[in-house]
Protein backbone atom coordinates (compact mmCIF):
# COMPACT_ATOMS: atom_id res chain seq x y z
CA UNK A 1 0.00 0.00 0.00
CA UNK A 2 1.25 3.66 -0.50
CA UNK A 3 2.57 5.55 1.95
CA UNK A 4 0.80 8.16 4.07
CA UNK A 5 2.21 11.71 2.78
CA UNK A 6 2.97 13.72 5.24
CA UNK A 7 2.23 17.17 4.14
CA UNK A 8 4.74 19.65 5.32
CA UNK A 9 3.23 22.41 3.53
CA UNK A 10 -0.18 22.37 5.14
CA UNK A 11 1.56 21.66 8.91
CA UNK A 12 3.63 24.59 8.50
CA UNK A 13 0.75 26.92 7.26
CA UNK A 14 -1.24 25.98 10.27
CA UNK A 15 1.87 26.85 12.18
CA UNK A 16 1.78 30.35 10.20
CA UNK A 17 -1.81 31.20 11.04
CA UNK A 18 -1.52 30.09 14.72
CA UNK A 19 1.81 32.64 14.73
CA UNK A 20 -0.63 35.65 12.94
CA UNK A 21 -2.26 36.15 16.62
CA UNK A 22 0.73 36.32 18.62
CA UNK A 23 2.13 38.88 15.77
CA UNK A 24 -1.31 40.67 16.15
CA UNK A 25 -0.65 40.89 20.12
CA UNK A 26 2.98 42.08 20.20
CA UNK A 27 1.70 44.37 17.65
CA UNK A 28 -0.80 45.72 20.31
CA UNK A 29 2.07 46.60 22.44
CA UNK A 30 3.91 48.34 19.38
CA UNK A 31 6.43 45.59 18.71
CA UNK A 32 6.94 44.11 15.12
CA UNK A 33 8.94 41.31 15.33
CA UNK A 34 12.22 41.84 13.02
CA UNK A 35 14.87 39.27 11.43
CA UNK A 36 18.30 40.64 10.15
CA UNK A 37 18.75 38.48 7.36
CA UNK A 38 22.40 38.34 5.82
CA UNK A 39 23.58 36.46 2.93
CA UNK A 40 27.14 36.90 1.84
CA UNK A 41 27.70 36.43 -2.24
CA UNK A 42 25.16 35.24 -4.27
CA UNK A 43 25.74 31.47 -4.10
CA UNK A 44 21.47 30.83 -5.79
CA UNK A 45 20.35 28.22 -3.51
CA UNK A 46 21.10 30.43 -0.69
CA UNK A 47 19.47 33.22 -2.35
CA UNK A 48 16.64 31.36 -2.79
CA UNK A 49 16.39 30.25 0.47
CA UNK A 50 17.06 33.59 2.04
CA UNK A 51 13.95 34.68 -0.28
CA UNK A 52 11.94 32.24 0.57
CA UNK A 53 12.49 33.29 4.35
CA UNK A 54 11.68 36.93 4.03
CA UNK A 55 8.65 36.37 1.89
CA UNK A 56 7.49 33.94 4.80
CA UNK A 57 8.11 36.79 7.11
CA UNK A 58 6.21 39.15 5.62
CA UNK A 59 2.77 37.50 5.21
CA UNK A 60 2.94 36.37 8.89
CA UNK A 61 3.22 40.50 9.60
CA UNK A 62 6.77 40.55 10.66
CA UNK A 63 10.11 42.59 9.35
CA UNK A 64 13.00 41.50 7.96
CA UNK A 65 15.66 43.48 7.69
CA UNK A 66 18.24 42.50 4.62
CA UNK A 67 21.41 42.51 4.14
CA UNK A 68 23.00 41.43 0.99
CA UNK A 69 27.11 41.69 1.04
CA UNK A 70 29.45 41.01 -1.89
CA UNK A 71 31.11 37.52 -1.91
CA UNK A 72 34.40 39.34 -0.74
CA UNK A 73 33.09 41.18 2.52
CA UNK A 74 36.00 40.71 4.91
CA UNK A 75 35.62 38.58 8.02
CA UNK A 76 35.84 41.71 10.60
CA UNK A 77 32.81 43.86 8.06
CA UNK A 78 30.86 40.95 8.79
CA UNK A 79 31.87 40.81 12.55
CA UNK A 80 31.17 44.44 13.06
CA UNK A 81 27.79 44.26 11.15
CA UNK A 82 26.47 41.26 13.84
CA UNK A 83 27.96 43.20 16.39
CA UNK A 84 25.69 46.07 15.30
CA UNK A 85 22.46 44.08 14.84
CA UNK A 86 23.43 42.29 18.20
CA UNK A 87 22.55 45.83 20.10
CA UNK A 88 19.72 47.04 17.54
CA UNK A 89 16.94 47.52 19.83
CA UNK A 90 14.54 46.50 16.69
CA UNK A 91 16.01 43.69 15.77
CA UNK A 92 15.22 40.34 17.82
CA UNK A 93 16.74 37.72 15.47
CA UNK A 94 19.97 37.48 13.38
CA UNK A 95 20.15 34.91 10.53
CA UNK A 96 23.15 34.38 8.60
CA UNK A 97 22.87 32.22 5.85
CA UNK A 98 25.00 29.35 5.38
CA UNK A 99 27.55 28.34 3.68
CA UNK A 100 30.06 31.29 4.04
CA UNK A 101 32.42 31.71 1.87
CA UNK A 102 36.06 30.22 2.59
CA UNK A 103 37.74 33.16 4.01
CA UNK A 104 35.40 33.73 6.73
CA UNK A 105 35.67 31.59 9.93
CA UNK A 106 32.24 29.74 9.98
CA UNK A 107 31.98 29.12 13.53
CA UNK A 108 33.31 32.02 14.60
CA UNK A 109 30.59 34.04 13.12
CA UNK A 110 28.04 31.70 14.43
CA UNK A 111 29.96 32.38 17.95
CA UNK A 112 28.93 36.43 17.44
CA UNK A 113 25.42 35.96 17.06
CA UNK A 114 24.23 36.91 20.79
CA UNK A 115 22.33 33.59 22.04
CA UNK A 116 19.60 35.79 23.11
CA UNK A 117 19.27 36.69 18.97
CA UNK A 118 20.47 33.47 17.66
CA UNK A 119 16.97 31.90 16.48
CA UNK A 120 18.69 29.74 14.22
CA UNK A 121 19.74 27.47 17.49
CA UNK A 122 23.41 27.26 16.31
CA UNK A 123 25.30 29.46 18.80
CA UNK A 124 27.12 26.98 21.42
CA UNK A 125 25.08 28.27 23.94
CA UNK A 126 21.96 27.37 22.25
CA UNK A 127 23.58 23.60 21.46
CA UNK A 128 24.60 23.33 24.63
CA UNK A 129 21.03 24.26 26.10
CA UNK A 130 19.50 21.79 23.85
CA UNK A 131 21.57 18.85 25.12
CA UNK A 132 20.71 19.81 28.97
CA UNK A 133 17.06 20.32 28.14
CA UNK A 134 17.49 23.93 29.40
CA UNK A 135 15.61 26.79 27.70
CA UNK A 136 16.77 28.62 24.59
CA UNK A 137 16.20 28.51 20.53
CA UNK A 138 16.12 25.36 19.04
CA UNK A 139 17.21 24.69 15.49
CA UNK A 140 14.72 24.58 12.75
CA UNK A 141 14.98 21.83 10.85
CA UNK A 142 15.02 19.37 13.36
CA UNK A 143 12.22 21.13 14.92
CA UNK A 144 10.49 20.83 11.82
CA UNK A 145 11.26 16.83 11.58
CA UNK A 146 10.11 16.54 14.93
CA UNK A 147 6.75 18.68 14.72
CA UNK A 148 6.14 16.94 11.87
CA UNK A 149 6.12 13.40 13.25
CA UNK A 150 4.32 14.58 16.19
CA UNK A 151 1.53 16.36 14.13
CA UNK A 152 0.80 12.90 11.80
CA UNK A 153 0.72 10.54 15.18
CA UNK A 154 3.99 8.96 14.41
CA UNK A 155 4.86 6.84 17.82
CA UNK A 156 8.45 8.14 18.19
CA UNK A 157 8.46 6.88 22.00
CA UNK A 158 9.88 3.57 21.82
CA UNK A 159 10.64 3.30 18.15
CA UNK A 160 14.28 3.20 16.58
CA UNK A 161 14.82 5.89 14.41
CA UNK A 162 17.95 6.01 12.38
CA UNK A 163 19.04 9.28 11.26
CA UNK A 164 21.66 9.26 7.78
CA UNK A 165 23.64 12.42 8.67
CA UNK A 166 25.34 13.78 11.20
CA UNK A 167 25.94 17.58 10.16
CA UNK A 168 26.18 20.47 13.20
CA UNK A 169 22.58 21.65 11.92
CA UNK A 170 20.60 18.49 11.16
CA UNK A 171 21.66 15.09 12.32
CA UNK A 172 23.48 16.15 15.62
CA UNK A 173 20.78 18.07 17.18
CA UNK A 174 17.91 15.71 15.66
CA UNK A 175 19.42 12.93 17.66
CA UNK A 176 19.75 15.10 20.77
CA UNK A 177 16.01 15.94 20.90
CA UNK A 178 15.01 12.87 19.77
CA UNK A 179 16.32 10.75 22.91
CA UNK A 180 15.03 13.49 24.99
CA UNK A 181 12.65 12.10 27.94
CA UNK A 182 9.66 13.76 25.91
CA UNK A 183 10.47 12.15 23.18
CA UNK A 184 12.27 8.54 24.11
CA UNK A 185 13.46 7.06 20.89
CA UNK A 186 16.38 5.03 20.38
CA UNK A 187 18.39 7.01 18.10
CA UNK A 188 21.07 5.06 15.59
CA UNK A 189 23.35 7.90 13.60
CA UNK A 190 24.84 6.89 10.45
CA UNK A 191 27.21 8.63 8.23
CA UNK A 192 29.99 8.02 5.70
CA UNK A 193 32.24 5.79 7.54
CA UNK A 194 29.11 3.53 8.37
CA UNK A 195 29.39 -0.03 7.40
CA UNK A 196 26.41 -1.46 5.57
CA UNK A 197 23.93 1.37 5.92
CA UNK A 198 21.54 -0.98 4.40
CA UNK A 199 21.38 -2.60 7.80
CA UNK A 200 20.91 0.00 9.73
CA UNK A 201 17.95 1.61 7.70
CA UNK A 202 16.28 -1.77 7.49
CA UNK A 203 16.19 -1.53 11.52
CA UNK A 204 14.17 1.95 11.33
CA UNK A 205 10.84 2.44 12.30
CA UNK A 206 11.91 6.40 11.71
CA UNK A 207 14.09 6.81 9.00
CA UNK A 208 15.47 10.30 8.46
CA UNK A 209 17.52 10.55 5.92
CA UNK A 210 19.76 14.35 5.92
CA UNK A 211 22.68 13.02 3.86
CA UNK A 212 22.42 15.44 0.35
CA UNK A 213 23.04 12.24 -1.94
CA UNK A 214 20.01 11.95 -4.57
CA UNK A 215 18.34 8.99 -4.16
CA UNK A 216 20.53 7.61 -1.44
CA UNK A 217 17.53 5.69 -0.17
CA UNK A 218 16.12 2.81 -1.61
CA UNK A 219 12.96 0.59 -0.84
CA UNK A 220 15.27 -2.24 -0.35
CA UNK A 221 16.77 -0.64 2.32
CA UNK A 222 13.86 0.10 4.26
CA UNK A 223 11.65 -1.64 6.50
CA UNK A 224 7.99 -2.25 4.96
CA UNK A 225 5.36 0.57 7.23
CA UNK A 226 8.22 2.53 8.34
CA UNK A 227 7.93 6.87 8.97
CA UNK A 228 10.46 7.96 6.35
CA UNK A 229 11.82 11.53 6.67
CA UNK A 230 13.37 13.15 3.43
CA UNK A 231 15.66 16.16 4.91
CA UNK A 232 17.45 16.24 1.79
CA UNK A 233 17.45 18.99 -0.54
CA UNK A 234 19.43 18.51 -3.81
CA UNK A 235 19.44 20.07 -7.29
CA UNK A 236 20.36 17.94 -10.08
CA UNK A 237 20.26 18.38 -13.30
CA UNK A 238 16.72 18.70 -15.84
CA UNK A 239 16.98 20.10 -19.58
CA UNK A 240 12.74 19.84 -19.82
CA UNK A 241 12.86 22.14 -16.18
CA UNK A 242 12.91 25.75 -17.14
CA UNK A 243 15.98 26.42 -14.77
CA UNK A 244 17.44 23.50 -16.14
CA UNK A 245 17.42 21.20 -12.92
CA UNK A 246 14.57 20.13 -10.59
CA UNK A 247 14.68 19.44 -6.43
CA UNK A 248 14.80 16.53 -5.13
CA UNK A 249 15.59 14.28 -1.50
CA UNK A 250 17.43 11.77 -0.49
CA UNK A 251 14.97 9.21 -0.87
CA UNK A 252 13.97 7.35 -3.94
CA UNK A 253 10.52 8.45 -4.63
CA UNK A 254 9.63 4.38 -5.16
CA UNK A 255 9.93 3.97 -1.19
CA UNK A 256 6.55 5.52 -1.18
CA UNK A 257 5.36 2.00 -1.81
CA UNK A 258 6.98 0.83 1.13
CA UNK A 259 7.13 3.13 3.53
CA UNK A 260 4.00 3.66 6.18
CA UNK A 261 4.57 7.67 5.90
CA UNK A 262 6.95 9.25 3.97
CA UNK A 263 7.36 13.26 3.55
CA UNK A 264 7.71 14.58 -0.17
CA UNK A 265 10.53 17.07 -1.60
CA UNK A 266 9.48 19.89 -2.12
CA UNK A 267 6.83 20.20 0.41
CA UNK A 268 7.78 18.11 3.42
CA UNK A 269 10.53 19.35 5.79
CA UNK A 270 11.27 22.63 3.80
CA UNK A 271 8.03 24.55 4.78
CA UNK A 272 8.61 23.40 8.20
CA UNK A 273 12.17 25.27 8.49
CA UNK A 274 10.24 28.47 7.33
CA UNK A 275 7.86 27.75 10.04
CA UNK A 276 10.19 27.30 12.69
CA UNK A 277 12.15 29.86 11.97
CA UNK A 278 9.49 32.41 12.40
CA UNK A 279 8.72 30.93 15.67
CA UNK A 280 11.84 31.71 17.11
CA UNK A 281 11.56 35.11 15.78
CA UNK A 282 7.97 35.93 17.46
CA UNK A 283 9.71 34.07 20.41
CA UNK A 284 12.70 35.93 20.50
CA UNK A 285 10.02 39.36 20.38
CA UNK A 286 8.09 38.44 23.11
CA UNK A 287 10.96 37.22 25.24
CA UNK A 288 12.52 40.69 24.92
CA UNK A 289 9.29 42.55 25.69
CA UNK A 290 9.04 39.75 28.72
CA UNK A 291 12.10 41.29 29.73
P1 LIG B 1 26.13 18.01 5.32
O1 LIG B 1 26.68 19.00 6.28
O2 LIG B 1 26.78 17.85 3.98
O3 LIG B 1 26.10 16.60 6.04
C1 LIG B 1 25.73 15.44 5.35
C2 LIG B 1 25.85 14.26 6.28
O4 LIG B 1 25.45 13.10 5.58
C3 LIG B 1 27.28 14.01 6.75
O5 LIG B 1 27.27 13.66 8.12
C4 LIG B 1 27.74 12.84 5.89
O6 LIG B 1 28.65 11.98 6.56
C5 LIG B 1 26.44 12.10 5.66
N1 LIG B 1 26.47 11.35 4.40
C6 LIG B 1 26.69 11.84 3.16
N2 LIG B 1 26.66 10.84 2.26
C7 LIG B 1 26.41 9.71 2.95
C8 LIG B 1 26.28 8.34 2.58
N3 LIG B 1 26.42 7.93 1.31
N4 LIG B 1 26.04 7.44 3.55
C9 LIG B 1 25.91 7.82 4.85
N5 LIG B 1 26.03 9.11 5.26
C10 LIG B 1 26.28 10.03 4.32
O7 LIG B 1 24.61 18.30 5.01
P2 LIG B 1 23.44 19.00 5.88
O8 LIG B 1 23.70 20.45 5.97
O9 LIG B 1 23.16 18.22 7.10
O10 LIG B 1 22.24 18.78 4.86
C11 LIG B 1 21.83 17.48 4.47
C12 LIG B 1 20.77 17.62 3.40
O11 LIG B 1 19.65 18.27 3.98
C13 LIG B 1 21.16 18.50 2.21
O12 LIG B 1 20.53 17.99 1.05
C14 LIG B 1 20.59 19.84 2.55
O13 LIG B 1 20.32 20.62 1.40
C15 LIG B 1 19.34 19.44 3.25
N6 LIG B 1 18.80 20.41 4.19
C16 LIG B 1 17.50 20.66 4.09
C17 LIG B 1 16.91 21.54 4.97
C18 LIG B 1 15.46 21.78 4.86
O14 LIG B 1 14.96 22.73 5.40
N7 LIG B 1 14.71 20.90 4.18
C19 LIG B 1 17.67 22.20 5.94
C20 LIG B 1 19.02 21.89 6.04
C21 LIG B 1 19.59 20.98 5.15
P3 LIG B 1 30.13 12.46 7.04
O15 LIG B 1 29.89 13.25 8.28
O16 LIG B 1 30.84 11.18 7.29
O17 LIG B 1 30.68 13.28 5.90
Amino acid sequence: MAAVIIDGKAVSESIREKLKVRVSALGEKGIVPCLAVILVGDDPASLSYVTAKERALSLAGMESRDYRLPKDTTEAALLSLIDELNNHERVHGILVQLPLPKHIDQQKIICAVVPTKDVDGFHPVSVGSMVLGRSGFLPCTPMGVITLLREYRIAVSGSHTVIVGRSNIVGKPLANLLIRQDANATVTICHTSTKDLSHHTLEADILIAAAGKPSLIRPEMVKEGAAVIDVGVNRVGDPSAKNGYRLCGDVDPAVSQKAGYITPVPGGVGPMTIAMLLQNVVEAAENRYNG
